[in-house]
């Protein structure tokens, strides 16, 4: 009977530890899902800059390649692959804690010709997007960041984080807060732009190479003008890997590579 008794005790030991495990395990995955939450990209395309280039026949097929959120250790492969190419890329910069290290590949990246472009500082949604002011001032932290490297005054390209439509500003900011830095950044001088194929590479889901691929293919299927959005960061090594086989897709596609300010050179000497 003790004997019955202690093992029944066993069990229900056994029981709380392993419902101790499946709650632990459930708190670390909603952590994680959070995380991506507040700084992944939405998935929210904005093809407004596509569309009105797309309506003009005298363009030829374009593709923009575009890196958010670096330079990363994964720069020099991304360099090495559009090199090996001849291809041009744009870089929609951060300048965070996990990517400080890497900022002196800005040089990098303009040496073999890409375009760099504004994106945020901190990236983190919560602080960039709690007020227009706080916005400007983290836009300001990076040309601070970025200054070492190059004139940031003569970037003339943005991309908002979580793009131009994300609705994760409005729990910070209220509801208009994307409106209102639309036209602020218009005032400024400044171009905005979207992407109209996403990647997917920096969800929650962690899809590997070919996956990536798919995605874009899927995204890129009857578009003459393509502005595809991926990722420049310490976890986005697949995209490293689907690199060649997504530069080879629209190849084969008769796509013209080239950055966004020359996208919008030819849009507009086409207009
Ligand atoms: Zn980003």
């Amino acid at each position: 009977m003790r004997r019955k008794n202690t093992q029944c005790k066993i069990q229900q030991n056994w029981f709380v530890f392993a419902a101790l495990l499946a709650l632990l395990a459930g708190v670390a995955l909603t952590a994680h899902r959070f995380y991506h939450a507040e700084n992944a990209e939405t998935a929210t395309p904005n093809d407004c800059f596509a569309a009105a280039a797309a309506q003009n026949p005298a363009l030829p097929k374009m593709v923009c390649l575009t890196f958010d959120d670096g330079p990363s250790k994964n720069t020099d492969a991304i360099l090495q692959i559009l090199d090996e190419n001849q291809i041009p890329a744009t870089w929609f910069v951060c300048a965070q804690d996990a990517n400080e290290a890497y900022l002196p590949k800005i040089a990098d990246i303009l040496a073999a010709g890409h375009q760099i472009a504004l994106h945020s500082a901190s990236h983190e949604y919560a602080k960039i997007y709690r007020s227009t002011d706080a916005f400007w001032r983290d836009i300001a932290e990076l040309k601070d960041a970025l200054r070492p490297y190059l004139d940031p005054d003569a970037l003339e390209w943005l991309r908002f984080p979580g793009g131009s439509t994300n609705t994760v500003s409005h729990r910070y900011g209220g509801s208009d807060m994307m409106k209102r830095l639309k036209a602020q950044t218009e005032e400024r001088g400044l171009h905005w732009i979207d992407w109209n194929v996403c990647a997917e590479d920096a969800t929650a889901s962690h899809p590997n190479a070919a996956q990536i691929l798919r995605n874009i293919k899927r995204e890129a299927e009857g578009r003459d003008i393509c502005v595809v959005l991926m990722h420049d960061t310490k976890a986005t090594g697949q995209t490293v890997q689907a690199l060649p086989d997504i530069v080879q897709y629209f190849k084969e596609q008769g796509y013209a590579f080239c950055t966004v300010a020359q996208m919008d050179a030819a849009k507009n000497k086409a207009e």
